[in-house]
């Protein structure tokens, strides 16, 4: 899953992690990086099955459960990229500074099983995630809506949900 990730970097110029081997178990984790790159994006990742799942979110995280943010999903990073800060060198795939915006554990909350792997929702397009974050905190969902320009980038959106707590009654 992570052939695109090793192709595009030269690790001998990026001070990027190279891919690692072994795969963790446990809680699962996400992480929010702030990318300045060509164009400021936020970088959103999830832990599925050993790596992380990657979304490039140009305005970052859904505030109110009625806005829609534009997420493209991105090559698979290997798990020590949610702890990576630095900078890419000009020229570099992803050239400019990455920091940390959030990160902490997330659930599933489409299955019963908080820890159950998203793989298959996200191989069929539709994920609905809890997160425990420190800014990033309550239900998230992405759909995808499809193909970009005919390239393999692939788009979705990121949906903020109604927190079950909330006065509000309108629906989940
Ligand atoms: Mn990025």
């Amino acid at each position: 899953m992570l052939e695109e990730y090793r192709k595009k970097r030269d690790f001998k110029k990026t001070p990027e992690p190279p891919a690692h081997k072994k795969t963790p178990g446990g809680d699962l984790r996400f992480v929010i990086q702030k990318h300045a790159a060509r164009r400021l994006h936020y970088d959103f990742r999830l832990e599925v099955g050993g790596v992380l799942k990657s979304w490039a979110v140009p305005k970052g995280l859904p505030k109110a459960v009625s806005e829609k943010r534009l997420a493209i999903q991105t090559e698979d990073h290997p798990m020590e990229y949610a702890t990576f800060e630095g900078v890419i060198p000009k020229g570099q795939y992803g050239g400019g500074r990455v920091e940390i915006w959030d990160s902490g554990l997330y659930a599933n909350t489409k299955k019963g099983n908080w820890l159950a792997s998203i793989e298959k929702d996200v191989q069929k397009g539709h994920v609905a995630i809890w997160l425990a974050g420190e800014k990033a905190k309550g239900g998230y969902s992405l759909v995808r809506m499809g193909t970009f320009r005919n390239t393999e980038k692939r788009m979705w959106l990121l949906l903020k949900m109604k927190d079950p707590d909330t006065k509000d009654k309108k629906t989940m």
